[in-house]
């Protein structure tokens, strides 16, 4: 036994992987269609989106904000615990990646839950606001651009409820965070990010290895 938490070689990844509720064939598709793709890797695995999936369910989420669609893997992960009546907004600038998303939601029968909004994520989050959105999401999940998760990450707080939960994709950036000679911006960023999260008295945290790291914060009044 180990405090350290394990790092998956393939066999016991695998092992994982078969013991999880396995893919459905949406997504399983949306998978392989991802891969196509130059960066296939900012899709969260299957582990992750069983995580975001029970996350989701365990706290009753009805109101979810996604920051960084993509293909919409993500997305239709957490849109699948959402009640009939539950809504997923979820924001990005990308045309293309977003187009093949909304096509397989509605394959996967979760399209009339899911509100794309496309443009800047910034300026989409300050029109939520101004919609007096404050307040009235459970769930927030931040996965897009690494240099501004800082200000994403004050929206989202105003955003959700208070008891509602903040998670924060690739906060571990594949190790390079621990890394003192990786001084790239993006690196910079989420070590920025992640001391600062420690000390927010209005959260909190928790650090989940799982894929690229999760932080979940809970906003605490
Ligand atoms: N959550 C997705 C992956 C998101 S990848 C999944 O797990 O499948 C990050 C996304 O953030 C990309 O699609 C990119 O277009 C988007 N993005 C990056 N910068 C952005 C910005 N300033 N505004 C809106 N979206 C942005
Ligand atoms: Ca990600």
């Amino acid at each position: 036994m180990t405090e350290k938490t394990l790092n998956l070689d393939t066999r016991l990844h695998d092992y994982l992987l078969d013991i999880l509720p396995p893919e459905s064939d949406v997504e399983a598709r949306l998978r392989r269609r991802t891969a196509e793709y130059a960066a296939p890797q900012m899709r969260i695995g299957l582990e992750q989106a069983r995580f975001m999936r029970v996350l989701a369910r365990a706290m009753a989420a009805r109101r979810v904000l996604e920051i960084g669609t993509f293909t919409g893997y993500s997305a239709l992960a957490m849109a699948q615990a959402l009640p009939p009546d539950g809504r997923l907004v979820t924001l990005d600038h990308d045309p293309e990646s977003t187009a093949e998303a909304r096509g397989f939601w509605e394959q996967a029968g979760v399209a009339d839950r899911i509100e794309l909004r496309l443009g800047d994520a910034a300026e989409s989050l300050q029109a939520l606001m101004d919609e007096h959105r404050a307040g009235t999401f459970d769930l927030a999940f931040i996965d897009a651009d690494k240099e501004r998760y800082h200000h994403y990450y004050e929206c989202a707080l105003e955003l959700i409820r208070p008891g509602g939960v903040i998670a924060v994709d690739n906060v571990l950036w594949s190790g390079a965070v621990a890394d003192p000679e990786d001084t790239r911006a993006s690196t910079e960023a989420l070590r920025a990010f992640n001391r600062r999260l420690r000390d927010d008295a209005r959260v909190d945290v928790s650090v989940i290895p799982i894929g690229d790291g999760v932080t979940l914060a809970t906003r605490l009044s």
